[in-house]
């Protein structure tokens, strides 16, 4: 079975003192089977450095538990050993287009990277809407993301006004065509399918709407000869997810995960969300 892939999006909340309680719920409602899902937490930038030192350092008590000797491991051994322990991989919530310069509060892609990371969410629609972030703009952040060797969670998903005008498949599969690099070797594509109108309301689109939206974007995508270089793709569902809904959503066929704002920020219902029953989807495989 693919592994699921579950993101937490803390946004802008949370600080130092958050961190070590929140893991201590988190992992403490992780089940057994957490193995079935890719975990990544996704927390303001400034957190990064201190979760990947603690999550590190806990991983080095582990293998000195289990009686190995960590002065003696070359650098490659340990990073190896140490990320075969991680239960929660970490994330960005935005970068740099650009790789370095002068670009006052912006944060790179190797920042992130020397942060810990190996993901990045993308264009999501509070950047697009607070930030004017366009699909061109989206689409020079991935690939900039691409090339430093973080995987893009590029985010899309219609307004309300286009929901009820019956346009949101055509908005939609306009993003997609705009915010996606071409022509380049894409090993896994992320996209989060997000109705802006369900982003932090409770109100979320019935199983079917879903299933409607991911489908239109697998056959976009799978079917289109500027995509070839895509390897596998993935389309999570984000969008008022809760401990109540996350089971039956993730069963849906093709969704691959789910993006979690405000049911992430309690570690204990993250966990329970990451690990929620997960009926298998018959994937199509996409080669
Ligand atoms: C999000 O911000 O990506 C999100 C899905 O938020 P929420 O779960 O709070 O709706």
């Amino acid at each position: 079975m693919t592994k699921k892939i579950i993101i937490a999006n803390w946004k802008m909340n949370k600080s130092f003192d958050d961190v070590e309680p929140w893991l201590f719920d988190f992992k403490n409602n992780i089940k057994n089977n957490s193995n079935i899902s890719d975990i990544v937490l996704c927390p303001p930038a400034i957190l990064l450095d201190y979760i990947d030192e603690l999550l590190l350092s806990e991983e080095l008590d582990i293998l000195q538990e289990k009686g190995k000797n960590i002065d003696d491991l070359s650098e490659d051994e340990l990073e190896k050993l140490t990320s075969g322990l991680r239960v929660l991989n970490l994330g960005g919530q935005d970068c740099a287009a650009n790789e370095e310069g002068a670009f006052t509060g912006d944060i790179s892609a190797k920042m992130l990277k020397d942060a810990g990371c190996k993901y990045v969410i993308i264009g999501h629609s509070e950047r697009r809407q607070y930030h004017s972030e366009d699909n061109s703009l989206i689409n020079s952040k991935s690939l900039t993301a691409l090339n430093q060797g973080l995987k893009p969670i590029i985010c899309i998903g219609e307004s309300l006004q286009l929901r009820q005008e019956g346009k949101y498949l055509d908005f939609i599969k306009e993003q997609i065509h705009h915010s996606i690099p071409k022509d380049i070797d894409i090993k896994d594509l992320i996209i989060a399918y997000e109705p802006i109108w369900s982003i932090g309301t409770g109100k979320i689109p019935s199983i079917s709407d879903i299933a409607e939206v991911v489908d239109s974007i697998y056959n976009d995508i799978s079917q289109n000869e500027e995509f070839s270089r895509v390897k596998n793709i993935r389309i999570l569902y984000g969008g008022s997810v809760n401990l109540d809904n996350s089971a039956e959503i993730l069963a849906i066929n093709n969704i691959s995960g789910l993006l979690v704002g405000g049911a992430s920020l309690k570690g204990d219902i993250f966990a329970k969300i990451s690990t929620s029953e997960i009926v298998s989807g018959n994937q199509k495989s996409f080669a």
